[in-house]
């Protein structure tokens, strides 16, 4: 028999226990091998079959005939100078994306990418405005962990720097890449591989309204909303998947999400000048999620080249806060990290190999209201 070419070799970065005992099953080995490749791959970060040593030559050499520990390839790695660290990664195809961990003093968050590019086109996000390539398989979004991991243990004494919580609020919807993005967090909790707490991996989703449930009968990870208006003409405007999935809707799917006492979910608000943070805009706010268990994320919105949306002022997000505050509802204003190497919300770019045409005409529109705002200046 000759051997599988390369092309038809499983990646088995991105399979979860219950995936790997399935393949073990049908090579003809026996299931429990699926903790120990997890544990080599995730926690000792090994990809290499042959340094696997408690298991047998012969198994080893199947493996590498049949299988691969495949990532992608790091092109360029930058630290901020607040700690923050981002990786640029390359993708077989060609496309890239972006990977942020983010140190502080109890804890690091690492920040991945669910597809390259991203369809929804959020007006104040730069990521929308690359345009889309395709979803992230499952073994590209681990390996964003996988990656990160090796590297901070690698560059330092791991535990002030360690991986404790994960946020998917990079690149992409990853409720639009569920079937994908499901395995990775699988593997993120999984004892054998990351054993993270549910409560430290988060799903940010812009309202995919059907994917919640499937999300919720599927994972126990925490939930973001990335809300940013409170009321439908204003979120048509900021957040475009509001006209498909509107926000009474939002409201009754997310109030299903935790009807069951166990979970609550974090509402995500970019505070845009003049744009959505008025007290008006607050009060509006507090009647939409009047009764509602959550925790409300003030993001101060972060530029990006072209935008013509600004950071609201210090003094305006304080006084927003304090009136969610005063309603009753915990409510915190997101740092904002890594801004000197464009690692913060919203500015992950990657290189996307544009489906949508949306960058280019992002761009032509762009270039020519700067050439006629010179030609007025004129
Ligand atoms: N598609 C998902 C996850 C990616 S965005 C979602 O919409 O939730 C992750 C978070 O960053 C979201 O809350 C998003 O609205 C926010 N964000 C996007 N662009 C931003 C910007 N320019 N400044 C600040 N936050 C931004």
């Amino acid at each position: 028999m000759t051997a599988l070419s390369p092309i038809n070799k499983v990646n088995l970065l991105g399979l979860d226990k219950k995936a790997l005992q399935h393949y073990f099953v049908q090579i003809g080995e026996k299931p429990y091998r699926a903790e120990q490749i997890l544990k080599w791959i995730h926690v000792n970060g090994v990809n290499d079959f042959h340094a696997m040593t408690n298991i047998s030559k012969s198994l080893r050499q199947k493996l590498a005939d049949t299988a691969e520990i495949s990532t992608p390839q790091v092109l360029f790695e930058k630290a901020a100078s607040d700690g923050t660290h981002k990786w640029l990664l390359k993708l077989h195809d060609g496309n890239c994306i972006e990977t942020v961990f983010i140190p502080e003093k109890t804890r690091g968050t690492l920040c991945i990418s669910s597809q390259v590019g991203c369809i929804l086109n959020c007006d104040f996000c730069s990521t929308g405005k690359q345009g889309f390539n395709r979803n992230l398989t499952s073994a590209e979004i681990i390996s964003q962990l996988w990656i990160a991991a090796r590297h901070l243990s690698a560059s330092n004494g791991v535990h002030d720097h360690a991986i404790t919580n994960v946020v998917m609020m990079g690149m992409g919807e990853p409720l639009l890449n569920l079937d994908n993005v499901l395995p990775a967090l699988d593997l993120m909790l999984d004892d054998h591989a990351y054993g993270l707490s549910k409560r430290r991996v988060t799903v940010s989703t812009a309202g995919v309204i059907p994917a919640l449930s499937q999300l919720r009968a599927a994972s126990d990870v925490s939930l973001a909303v990335s809300l940013h208006a409170p009321n439908d003409e204003l979120r048509n405007q900021l957040v475009p998947l509001n006209k498909k999935y509107p926000l009474a809707e939002l409201m009754k799917a997310c109030r299903q999400y935790f009807s069951d006492d166990r979970r609550s979910i974090v509402m995500e608000y970019v505070m845009l000048d003049n744009i959505n943070d008025s007290p008006m805009h607050a009060k509006q706010l507090i009647k939409l999620l009047q009764g509602m268990r959550v925790k409300i994320n003030l993001i101060p919105f972060n530029p990006f080249p072209h935008t013509s949306y600004q950071r609201s002022k210090t003094e305006t997000i304080e006084a927003f806060r304090t009136l969610l505050l005063n309603a009753g509802y915990n409510t915190t204003v997101r740092k904002t990290r890594g801004e000197d190497i464009d690692a913060a919300c919203g500015q992950l770019v990657g290189e996307v190999k544009d489906r949508t045409r949306r960058h280019e005409r992002y761009l032509r529109k762009h270039q020519s209201s700067h050439a006629s705002s010179i030609h007025t200046e004129n």
